[in-house]
């Protein structure tokens, strides 16, 4: 089945045009990863995809339903129902820090009131005890660790049931140890087939946990395939030149 599918998207910001006619389409249980160079576009691709940026020419379907055709989007509560199948990890947290641990998982799912308090209840303590954070239910943000503040905002994601993750550089603000305990969660849920795209510069990682690696540069997919394809032999100078910098 198809998860996301992206046509020909464009989107300007001002005159400067920062993603150019990209294609796109991962299919079920699929992990994607996308590198390429600072400013290249691929936060502003996933901001789309998830509708927290509105796309100016192009499509996006998500589970077939379509998102946005020819730049033209659907009313924003049918566009609040299809984003929130997906589930965003960003690269600095964004949790509240004055709330606990408890109090940030329980927050939107609360508000959207699909659940009952029980259920939240036991959600929350489950999807703690996935990403490892059991012991840390009532402390507060602002006391843990970089690498335990994005696992918490990794079971936060999930409390939605997601049926697809966007992670954005989940791991560029944490030291090499913390990255790894993050990268462990993030393999967990490769390994359970959820659906993902991941932008990361944490190139070991693509090459072992992603199905399929993306390389764009200026707006554009310059090139993509399996890891083995565009990590280690594209023959490409582009992503070479690249590869060579963040290794
Ligand atoms: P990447 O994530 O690959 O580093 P971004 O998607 O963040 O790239 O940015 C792509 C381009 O769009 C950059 O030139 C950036 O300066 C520009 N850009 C991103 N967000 C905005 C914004 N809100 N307003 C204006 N320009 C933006
Ligand atoms: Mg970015």
């Amino acid at each position: 089945m198809q998860m996301i599918k992206v046509q020909k998207l464009s989107k300007f910001f001002d005159r400067l045009q920062v993603l150019k006619e990209i294609d796109l389409e991962v299919n079920k249980g699929e992990v994607y990863a996308i590198i390429g160079p600072s400013g290249s576009g691929k936060s502003t691709l996933l901001r789309c995809l998830i509708d927290l940026e509105k796309a100016d020419r192009g499509d996006i379907y998500i589970e077939g339903k379509p998102l946005c055709i020819n730049g033209c989007y659907h009313p924003e509560k049918d566009c609040r129902v299809i984003r929130s199948r997906m589930g965003m990890v960003f690269q600095h947290f964004n949790l509240f820090p004055h709330l606990s641990v408890k109090e940030n998982l329980l927050l939107a799912p609360r508000l959207s009131k699909k659940q009952n308090k029980l259920q939240l209840e036991e959600k929350c303590a489950q999807l703690l005890h996935k990403v490892g954070l059991s012991d840390k239910i009532n402390e507060s943000i602002a006391k843990l660790s970089g690498g335990m503040k994005q696992r918490v905002a990794i079971a936060r994601a999930l409390m939605l049931n997601p049926d697809i993750m966007l992670f954005d550089e989940p791991t560029s603000a944490l030291d090499p140890e913390l990255t790894q305990e993050v990268l462990n969660v993030i393999r967990d849920l490769a390994n359970e087939k959820m659906t993902m795209i991941i932008v990361t510069h944490e190139i070991g990682f693509a090459k072992e946990a992603a199905n399929q690696i993306v390389f764009m540069d200026d707006g554009m997919i310059i090139a993509s395939g399996t890891p083995q394809n565009i990590l280690v032999d594209s023959g490409n100078c582009r992503i070479e030149n690249f590869l060579a910098k963040v290794l």
